[in-house]
C-alpha cells in the first residue's frame, strides 16, 4: 500500500473539514422522520437530495430505491478497483427520531455547534456516521480519482422505526448489498478517545405478568387484613425478581474471562455513566459489585416494568382489587434464548405467592434476539490499524444494551463475512433524546479511519478476506 498516497488523502480530507460540517448541517435541516407518515416526504427529499451529491462524488450508480409500502434507501457504488480487490459494502441509515415532547436549547432540525459539538437530531446517530463515509470517499476520489478498494454504499429510511423492511430490500435488490466486507456505521464509540467495534446486542422481550385472588373486588373495610391484596401480592412478586441493587436474578449469564476482560478494557466509569444517563445531583450508578459496570450494561439480562394496572390516581375506592398485571420488558443477555428466560421467570413468579394468589407469566411479543459475536481475520486487523493511525487508539470491543433490529439481520443474514461495527457516538450524544450531538473531534477521527480503513482493506485479497473470518 502507498503509504504517502493515504497520507496525502487523509490531510485533504482534514483540510476540507468544514465543508463536510457544512454538507452535514444541509442535511440535517431535512426533518426526515420515518415513525411519523407527515414526514415521509422528508425522508423522499432527503433521499434524492443525497442520491444526487453521490453522482456527482463520482460514485456510480446513485439511486433511490423504493419498494411498496415502504420508505426508500439510497445506493450508490464504485467497482473500479478489480476483481481481486474486495468490495466493502459502507451501511448507514438517513431517517431520524422524532423531537415531540423535548426541550431542546436549540433548534432541533438546525445544526448548531457549541464548543466541539454540533447539536441536531441525527447529528450523530446516524447522519454523522455515514457522511464520515461520504468524506473520505470524496477525499479519495477527488485526490487520484480512485478508491483504494471496491465500494457499495446502502444508505436505510426506516433504521429509527426498526428497519421492518430491510430484508424485503435485500431479497429485492441481493446486489445492493452483495460484498465481501460490511462496515456498519451506527454504533457507539466508549469515549471520545477511545474507539468503539460493537460485538454484541442484548435481546428483547416482554412478559405481562397476572395476579389474581377473587372473582370480584371486595370491600376492604370487610376483609382488609383477611384476603391477599393482588395489588400487593404484584409488588412483592416483582420485588423478589431482583436483588438489594434492583437488578434481576433471574437468568443471570457466567461470562467468560474473555467477555470480562473487554468490559474492564470499557472506560466506562461512574462520571461516564451520571453524564450519559442525566442522573441527578446526588443519585449514584449502581454499585458494579463483582462485575465491571459494561458487563451489567451489555452481557446480563435486565427488567423494566412498562406499564401496571395499580389504581391510578382519580381510581381511588376502598376495595381490594381482584386483580393486578404489570408489562415488563426483558433484555436478553446476548446469548439467551428468549423460551429458556420465560420459563425461569415462570419458575421465580411461581414460588410462594403471597395469601396463594394465582399467578400466571406469559411472552407478549419479541422485538429482537440477542447476537454476539467474534471477530477474527484479516479485516479486523486491518480495522484496527485504521483506527489506531486515526485515534492514536485501537478498536475497544463493546456491547449494546439494546437490540438493534438491522445489526441482527445483518449478522443473521451476512454473519460468515467480517462484519465492522462502528460509528460517531459517544456517552454524551444522546441519541434519541433531546439535544443530540455530534463531537466534532470524533467526526473528525472518524473520517480519517475512514480513509485509511478503505486501503487497508483494499490491500488485502478478497480470498484473504475469506479464508480468514468467520462469525
Ligand atoms: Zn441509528
Amino acid at each position: 500500500m502507498a503509504m504517502v498516497q493515504v497520507d496525502a488523502v487523509a490531510a485533504a480530507a482534514a483540510a476540507a473539514f468544514e465543508q463536510t460540517v457544512e454538507l452535514l448541517s444541509d442535511y440535517l435541516t431535512f426533518p426526515a422522520i420515518s415513525c411519523d407518515p407527515a414526514h415521509h416526504e422528508d425522508v423522499r427529499r432527503l433521499a434524492t437530495r443525497i442520491a444526487a451529491d453521490l453522482a456527482g462524488l463520482g460514485l456510480d450508480r446513485a439511486r433511490v430505491v423504493e419498494l411498496e409500502g415502504a420508505l426508500p434507501i439510497v445506493a450508490a457504488e464504485w467497482l473500479h478497483a478489480g476483481p481481486d480487490a474486495p468490495t466493502v459494502l459502507v451501511y448507514g441509515h438517513i431517517d431520524l427520531q422524532p423531537v415531540r415532547g423535548e426541550i431542546w436549547h436549540t433548534p432541533p432540525h438546525q445544526a448548531t455547534r457549541r464548543g466541539d459539538r454540533l447539536y441536531a437530531r441525527g447529528a450523530a446517530d446516524d447522519m454523522g456516521g455515514w457522511v464520515s463515509h461520504l468524506a473520505a470517499m470524496q477525499a479519495w476520489l477527488r485526490n487520484g480519482g480512485a478508491l483504494p478498494c471496491n465500494l457499495k454504499l446502502v444508505l436505510e429510511g426506516e433504521e429509527e422505526i426498526g428497519s421492518p423492511n430491510l430484508e424485503r430490500y435485500m431479497d429485492a435488490h441481493a446486489e445492493v448489498f452483495a460484498a465481501d466486507v460490511m462496515v456498519l456505521t451506527d454504533c457507539e464509540n466508549p469515549s471520545t478517545e477511545v474507539p468503539g467495534l460493537t460485538v454484541s446486542l442484548r435481546g428483547l422481550i416482554e412478559v405481562e405478568l397476572l395476579v389474581e385472588s377473587a372473582e370480584a373486588d371486595v370491600h376492604s373495610g370487610l376483609w382488609g387484613g383477611m384476603v391477599p391484596d393482588p395489588t400487593l401480592a404484584l409488588s412483592q412478586i416483582l420485588a423478589r425478581l431482583v436483588d438489594d441493587d434492583s437488578r434481576l436474578l433471574v437468568g443471570r449469564q457466567e461470562l467468560s474471562e474473555a467477555t470480562l476482560a473487554a468490559c474492564r478494557s470499557v472506560p466506562l466509569d461512574p462520571a461516564v455513566i451520571r453524564c450519559g444517563a442525566h442522573l441527578l445531583p446526588g443519585v449514584e450508578p449502581l454499585s458494579p459489585r463483582d462485575l465491571p459496570a459494561a458487563a451489567w450494561l451489555w452481557h446480563q439480562p435486565a427488567i423494566t416494568v412498562l406499564s401496571t394496572t395499580l389504581p391510578p390516581p382519580g381510581n381511588e375506592k376502598n376495595a381490594v382489587r381482584q386483580r393486578a398485571s404489570a408489562r415488563l420488558s426483558v433484555r436478553l443477555a446476548p446469548t439467551q434464548a428468549a423460551d429458556d428466560m420465560v420459563a425461569a421467570l415462570q419458575d421465580a413468579v411461581g414460588v410462594d405467592p403471597p395469601g396463594g394468589v394465582l399467578v400466571s407469566l406469559r411472552k407478549v411479543a419479541t422485538f429482537g434476539q440477542g447476537w454476539h459475536y467474534t471477530p477474527r481475520g484479516p479485516a479486523f486487523a486491518a480495522a484496527d490499524r485504521a483506527y489506531r493511525a486515526a485515534w492514536g487508539e485501537g478498536l475497544v470491543q463493546v456491547g449494546v444494551g439494546g437490540s438493534i433490529p438491522f445489526v441482527a439481520l445483518f449478522g443473521r443474514r451476512f454473519g460468515g463475512l467480517p462484519l465492522i461495527l462502528n460509528g460517531v457516538m459517544d456517552p454524551e450524544s444522546t441519541a434519541h433524546g433531546p439535544n443530540e450531538s455530534l463531537h466534532l473531534g470524533v467526526f473528525r477521527k472518524a473520517i480519517a479511519a475512514n480513509v485509511r480503513l478503505y486501503a487497508e482493506l483494499g490491500a488485502l485479497t478478497r480470498r484473504e478476506l475469506q479464508s480468514g473470518s468467520e462469525g
